[in-house]
């Protein structure tokens, strides 16, 4: 054998491995307590080995599996059903992760105008700093550097504007365009907020000029802001949106919903997908979302989102040297640093304290949505220890 990693690697991957987990801490093989406000990148909404979803979990795996979308699929139909209730879309589909939702939405908006008659329309218009997936559609979408760099060429059709410029959007947008596809608030792009009111006109926008717009709530959505769809904030509406990351609790689900409208293009045998909808994901997800659309359960994640902002904002007074603002809404939150956000993650794991680096020099907090008032002062306690480390 080779002495080349077996696993791919791509990934910089700490020295740290998780046995089980409990809650909001992820535990070793020696028995050592993480306090997680990773949650797997904001994908273990109802923390580690959620007794409800392990219940759901268990139950269905006692029944049935797999089957194929070649039939009806009753768990997958309930878990539309709680989706549509909850939301403004009419229909949904089924993917295994928000790459692949990605690029159902992007074959949805051009379908869309093809069906109606306009097959030139093939132009969609993203942001800097977005983050859609992997894919080569996904991230020829995003178009940073990092990602598309020596894997063209790009599936072409895409364009970036200056993250959040309204003018710019207002310039590009035309009868000619497909739609316009962004994240309420950017994740991996640094926790980066779009201002209410510059949804609503973008919203206008794409009303005037035909164009579909495409939200991107696979990191945002599901509770984690504190409303079940960050975009309710606005008071406005997409025409077709992605969610994954927390939808499953941490079994490997996403989906793209739509309005009857954008998905008019999409009949039998234009889409599909093997696991899509698959009866176990659909089971958890169920449970999952039983729970955190809930307007009590909602409520307590605005609660504890102002706990820790508060205690965080405290943080940002004490180390103005490492620490420049805190930004985000409900518990997903960004501390924008004055260093390399990822010697904060480093110096984290030393306080046995896990949280995720991203881009424009931020560090994210994205705890689990049932998080503590305890566990919310203890993170806080271990991150303060964190930034001592590096002050001294
Ligand atoms: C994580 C993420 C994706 C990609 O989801 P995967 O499940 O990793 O394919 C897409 N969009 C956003 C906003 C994300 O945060």
């Amino acid at each position: 054998m080779s002495d080349f990693p077996h696993v791919l690697p791509t990934y910089n991957r700490a020295p740290i491995s998780f046995e089980r987990g409990e809650g909001s801490w992820a535990i070793t093989q020696d028995g050592t307590r993480y306090l997680d406000l990773g949650a797997g990148i904001a994908v273990n909404v109802l923390g580690h080995a959620n007794p409800a979803l392990v219940e759901a979990l268990t139950a269905q795996a006692g029944r049935i599996w797999h089957v194929s979308n070649l039939y009806q699929i009753p768990e997958q139909q309930r878990l539309a059903d709680l989706l549509v209730g909850h939301s403004f879309a009419d229909t949904v589909f089924f993917t295994n992760s928000g790459t692949e939702a990605a690029e159902l939405a992007i074959k949805m908006a051009r379908k869309y105008h093809d069906h109606a008659g306009h097959p030139e329309r093939i132009e969609i218009l993203t942001f800097e700093g977005a983050f859609h997936g992997r894919s080569t559609g996904a991230i020829a979408a995003a178009g940073s550097e990092k990602m598309v760099k020596g894997f063209g060429p790009l599936m072409p059709g895409f364009r970036q504007l200056p993250w959040g410029d309204i003018a710019a959007l207002s310039d590009a947008i035309s009868g000619e365009t497909c739609a316009v596809m962004l994240e309420p608030i950017q994740g991996e792009g640094g926790i980066r907020p779009l201002p209410d009111e510059d949804l609503r006109e973008i919203r206008r926008l794409c009303d005037e000029t035909g164009a579909l717009l495409i939200l991107d709530e696979v990191q945002c959505g599901m509770g984690r802001t504190g409303r079940l769809f960050a975009h309710e904030y606005a008071g406005i509406t997409p025409d077709i949106m992605m969610v994954a990351k927390g939808i499953g609790g941490g079994f490997p689900l996403g989906a793209v919903l739509a309005t009857q409208n954008a998905a008019s293009g999409m009949t039998a045998g234009t889409h599909g997908s093997t696991y899509g909808g698959n009866p176990l994901a659909c089971a958890v997800s169920a449970k999952v979302m039983e729970i955190v659309a809930d307007e009590t359960f909602l409520a307590e994640v605005n609660r504890k989102s102002a706990l820790l902002n508060q205690k965080l904002e405290a943080l940002v007074a004490a180390h103005p040297d490492l620490f420049e603002s805190v930004r985000g809404h409900g518990l997903m939150l960004g501390l924008k640093c004055r260093i390399s956000p990822a010697d904060l993650v480093t110096a984290g794991y030393a306080q046995q304290l896990l949280t995720v680096a991203a881009a424009d020099n931020t560090l994210r907090l994205l705890p689990p949505l049932n998080i503590s008032d305890e566990e919310i002062d203890e993170a806080v306690a271990r991150l303060e220890k964190a930034a001592q480390s590096l002050d001294a």
